[in-house]
């Protein structure tokens, strides 16, 4: 018997690490169906596309596993759970016992279902492999159009702008990034694509591609635009397939409780693919970032091991455009009054949002203070006096309870 952990990704590889961590000596096996070891992709739509290759690509050397007894089963993909039995059916009929199993099996690019949706020159990025292929493309390609303008499009943008491309965002809702933050933030970052020379077009959903075995044009109603290369990131579905066909609950990802147990016994689930509670915010929430996967993960290794930890953390994210760093905590949407400290035309400004006098998030570009103390003051009340003053700390703003 082995804990088993299905999914090589960022939960996958923190939970191997954590078992050990917390003295766990039993066998781990991890089943992934990427060809690679557990590796970050945040720096595939960053630095790894920019060209630059980057030691931290993967989460751990390869012999981290070897000598850490992690049977890494890479290119193999997980058919089946059978939770009465404890077992695991990969591909090809093996089945392999478990004695604590954890589902990490993470999400996959939303895919674009239209006319001439199969031509050639159509990319996603999810993975090490799809980056490699785009990079390729890229060093060729002329006109790009990317569909999305949320965090892969926009993070995809800025670095082909870059590299000297022509680039055309387009966006189906009426602004971009309206998924994770607010009119002002979005028009900040329109103005900001829109001043590097990216053609950034909303309220424009595509209705086709047109070419013969490539894609020349992306056709949006009326209009075509021309293409050589087109790169869709329009958002993700969560892998909960394999959980719900072995009649886990699942309702907008696996369900878990706070300790990241599933409705299975002796089964956890963690990263894009949970849906936990959050106490902090006070209701459930399926979460697509790296510190929740981690963090998850964290928390499953621990309570394999027979402890008793709960995943109660604030939400947060960040992403890097043209060298400036946006750091996010928790949602903006939770807010009811917004304040600005700091000097947008500068690039250096963060916007705190309260709800009833209590912070709730923050949006900081280039102001990695803010983030930091946001992080540690969320749910403070705050004195709205002084809160725009850049200049004086976020923590001597705090109101006495
Ligand atoms: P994943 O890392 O996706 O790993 C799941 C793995 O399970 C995958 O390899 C998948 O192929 C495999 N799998 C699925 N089903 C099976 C099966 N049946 N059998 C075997 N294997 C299976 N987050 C941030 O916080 N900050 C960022 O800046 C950021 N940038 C990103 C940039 C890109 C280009 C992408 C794609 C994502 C980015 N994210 C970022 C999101 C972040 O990478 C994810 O939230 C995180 O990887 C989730 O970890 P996970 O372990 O849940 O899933
Ligand atoms: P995303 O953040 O959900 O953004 C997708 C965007 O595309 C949304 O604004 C969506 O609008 C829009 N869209 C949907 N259908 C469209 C269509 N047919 N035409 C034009 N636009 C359309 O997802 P993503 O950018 O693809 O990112 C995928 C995953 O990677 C997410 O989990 C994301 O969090 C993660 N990621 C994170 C980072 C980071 O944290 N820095 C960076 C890269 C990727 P609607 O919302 O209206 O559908």
């Amino acid at each position: 018997m082995a804990i088993v952990i299905i999914g090589a990704g960022q939960a996958a590889g923190q939970a191997a690490a954590s078992l050990r961590q917390e003295g766990s000596d039993e066998e781990i096996i991890i089943i992934g169906d990427e060809s690679h070891i557990p590796y970050s992709r945040p720096l595939l739509s960053k630095e790894y596309l920019a060209g630059h290759e980057s030691a931290r690509l993967y989460l751990r050397a390869e012999k981290f596993y070897t000598e850490k007894n992690v049977t890494m089963r890479t290119s193999t993909r997980a058919e089946k759970i059978d939770t009465a039995a404890k077992t695991v059916t990969v591909e090809g009929g093996e089945v392999i016992e478990y004695s604590k199993l954890l589902i990490a099996t993470g999400s996959r690019a939303r895919i674009l279902n239209i006319k001439g949706s199969d031509l050639g020159g159509i990319y996603y990025l999810r993975t090490l492999d799809d980056v490699n292929r785009i990079k390729t493309a890229m060093a060729s390609g002329k006109n790009l159009v990317i569909v999305g303008g949320g965090y892969i499009g926009l993070e995809v943008a800025a670095v082909a702008k870059e590299s000297g491309m022509n680039v055309t965002v387009l966006e189906a809702a009426d602004r971009i990034l309206q998924r994770v933050t607010t009119p002002e933030m979005s028009a900040y970052y329109d103005e900001l694509h829109t001043s590097k020379g990216v053609n950034v077009l909303t309220d424009t959903g595509v209705s086709g591609f047109d070419g013969e075995d490539s894609v020349t044009h992306v056709c949006c109603g009326d209009e075509r635009i021309e293409a050589d290369m087109v790169i869709v990131g329009i958002g993700i579905i969560a892998n909960t397939e394999l959980a719900s066909e072995a009649g886990i609950e699942c309702d907008n990802g696996i369900v878990v409780d706070e300790r990241c147990r599933t409705s299975a016994e002796d089964v956890y689930a963690a990263g894009d693919c949970a849906n936990h509670p959050n106490p902090i915010l006070g209701r459930r929430l399926r979460l697509e970032s790296v510190p929740n996967a981690a963090d998850q993960a964290r928390v499953v290794a621990a309570n394999m091991m027979g402890k008793d930890k709960t995943y109660a953390a604030v939400p947060w994210f960040w992403s890097d455009q043209y060298g400036l760093k946006l750091q996010m905590v928790g949602f903006s949407a939770d807010g009811d009054t917004q304040v600005v400290r700091g000097d947008k035309s500068a690039n250096k400004f963060s916007v705190l949002y309260l709800k009833d006098g209590a912070l709730v998030a923050v949006d900081a570009v280039n102001c990695p203070g803010d983030f930091m103390a946001a992080k540690q003051l969320y749910g403070k009340k705050l004195n709205l006096d002084g809160l725009s003053d850049a200049d004086t700390p976020l923590k001597d703003l705090v109101l006495s309870e």
